[in-house]
């Protein structure tokens, strides 16, 4: 980290991204620290590979990122945050550029020709206000907002596993500062489309129960996207419904992807890995909440995830006996 504050206090401009399909985590922290670089007298501009969800367009500075899969420009760095990969940010030519990595996922490799990871802290966005704070800029109410959007979705409203008391102090630093704990709910939980409820009862009928109810799955086809006109970002948060279900320790979401592959989210209670799983499987993540792409059909995608939750719940044998699914008709 001291590195990579000597090396921001000395330079002047900055591109900064994050993963491909950008979520509240990846949105927040960029902006945050665009914010915290303009006030420093710096240059900054955000680029990412896909364009940003609408909960998180009211973020200041929004509207101000350039959507790219390539980047121009004489920066001087580029930070990434959140990924664990070039590939991971869906934009070719990082590598020609210095970077900075900055990231809380378990085993993220030193990719970068600086790299600052902690997978103690729920959010990147959280180590973002660490070097921000550090770099003594001062945290106004729109650095707050962005940085408090971030802890608040990657926690899952304060509910994951990686909620900790530093997380619940993190979060009170930044309502001191001006953020609004009701006012974000309801731009990122209580603002949503009509389309995407529809989706939600597409998805809802595909509901299955496997391995005795400790699995849950839905899926969604190009059909059902195409047809309610939703976007990637529309599936955001589908995966909880059959996580919430009493007995489900572990719940996945396939979504076919327009080339015809499955997107997979998986998230799980407790102890079961799907991060392990995730990674294992060409994706990555945490304990908890995690995702993979596989470039297959639905059911052969299926029999392999399933197979690795099973796995992972730590009863496989007595779990595959009782792998046809149940139908949920009640
Ligand atoms: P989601 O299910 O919301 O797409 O992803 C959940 C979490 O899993 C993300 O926050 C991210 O940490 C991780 N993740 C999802 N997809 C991928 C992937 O394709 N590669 C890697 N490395 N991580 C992923
Ligand atoms: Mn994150």
């Amino acid at each position: 980290m001291h590195q990579i504050l000597d090396f921001i206090r000395s330079r002047q401009r900055f591109a900064i991204t994050s993963h491909e399909r950008p979520d509240g985590d990846s949105i927040g922290s960029e902006l945050a620290l665009a914010l915290a670089l303009k006030q420093l007298g710096k240059t900054a501009r955000v680029f990412n590979a896909d364009p940003t969800p609408e909960a998180f367009q009211w973020i200041p500075g929004a509207d101000d990122i350039r959507i790219r899969n390539r980047l121009e420009g004489d920066w001087e760095a580029v930070v990434i945050l959140e990924c664990s990969s070039f590939e991971r940010t869906g934009i070719e030519n990082l590598s020609d550029f210095f970077t900075i990595n900055i990231d809380h996922h378990p085993s993220c490799p030193d990719y970068a020709d600086l790299n600052w990871t902690d997978p103690s802290v729920a959010a990147v966005g959280l180590l973002v206000q660490q070097l921000i704070e550090r770099l003594g800029v001062t945290l106004s109410a729109e650095i707050a907002s962005a940085l408090y959007v971030t802890v608040l979705t990657d926690t899952g409203s304060f509910q994951h596993s990686n909620t900790a008391a530093d997380t619940f102090l993190s979060a009170a630093g930044l309502v001191r500062q001006g953020a609004n704990p009701a006012d974000i709910a309801r731009r990122v939980y209580q603002s949503e489309p009509l389309i995407k409820l529809r989706l939600l009862r597409r998805a809802l009928g595909t509901l299955q129960l496997h391995s005795g109810g400790r699995i849950a799955s839905i899926c969604l086809s190009r059909h059902d996207m195409e047809e309610t006109g939703c976007r990637n970002e529309h599936t955001e948060g589908l995966v909880h419904y059959p996580l919430s279900l009493r007995g489900v320790e572990a719940a996945a979401f396939l979504r076919q992807t327009p080339n015809g592959y499955q997107r997979i989210s998986l998230r799980s209670k407790g102890n079961c890995d799907v991060g392990m799983v995730a990674r294992r499987l060409g994706g990555g993540g945490h304990l908890n909440a995690a995702g993979l792409t596989l470039e297959t059909g639905r059911d052969e995608a299926w029999s392999i995830i399933l197979q690795a939750l099973e796995e992972a719940l730590g009863n496989p044998s007595a779990a595959r006996q009782d792998s046809s699914s149940d139908d949920l008709q009640s």
